[in-house]
C-alpha cells in the first residue's frame, strides 16, 4: 500500500497555512465558515511530509476525519497515535494537542471545529524536532 504522494483530488489545497502556527508546509481549504451561522468551522487540511501544526486546543472540540495518507495525532502527556484514511479522532474541549503529517508521507484530513461559539482554536507552542520524533 503506497503511503507517499497524496491521491486526495477531492478539494484544492487551498491556502498556504500561516508559519506562526505551523512548522513545515500545511494548506488550508475552508469548505464550512462561521459565516454561514451553524456554529462550525470545517476545513480540508493537506500537510506535506514532516509538517505539523504547533500545539493548541479548541475550545468547542474538534472532529479530524482522516482522508489521506499517514500522520499523528498527539495529546500533551501521551504517546503519539499513528492516523491513517478513515480515522476518525474526536478531541474534546481544552485539550492540549497537535497533529501533522508522518515524515515520509503527506497526510490530509478534514478538521470539524464545532460550538464555534466557545471558540475555535488556542494556539500555543511549536512542537519541537525532539517531540515530533518521540514517542
Ligand atoms: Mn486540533
Amino acid at each position: 500500500m503506497s503511503t507517499s504522494g497524496n491521491q486526495n483530488t477531492i478539494f484544492p489545497k487551498g491556502e498556504k497555512a500561516s508559519a506562526d502556527y505551523f512548522t513545515g508546509t500545511a494548506w488550508v481549504k475552508n469548505l464550512v465558515s462561521t459565516e454561514d451561522k451553524f456554529n462550525t468551522v470545517i476545513g480540508n487540511v493537506v500537510f506535506e511530509p514532516g509538517a505539523r501544526n504547533n500545539w493548541h486546543t479548541h475550545p468547542g472540540g474538534q472532529i479530524l476525519i482522516v482522508i489521506d495518507g499517514t500522520g499523528f495525532y498527539q495529546e500533551k502527556g501521551k504517546p503519539k497515535q499513528p492516523l491513517r484514511k478513515g480515522d476518525v479522532v474526536k478531541i474534546a474541549p481544552n485539550i492540549v494537542h497537535w497533529h501533522g503529517a508522518a515524515p515520509d508521507s503527506e497526510f490530509t484530513h478534514i478538521a470539524v471545529n464545532p460550538n464555534t461559539q466557545n471558540g475555535v482554536v488556542q494556539w500555543l507552542e511549536k512542537v519541537t524536532d525532539d517531540e515530533y520524533n518521540g514517542d
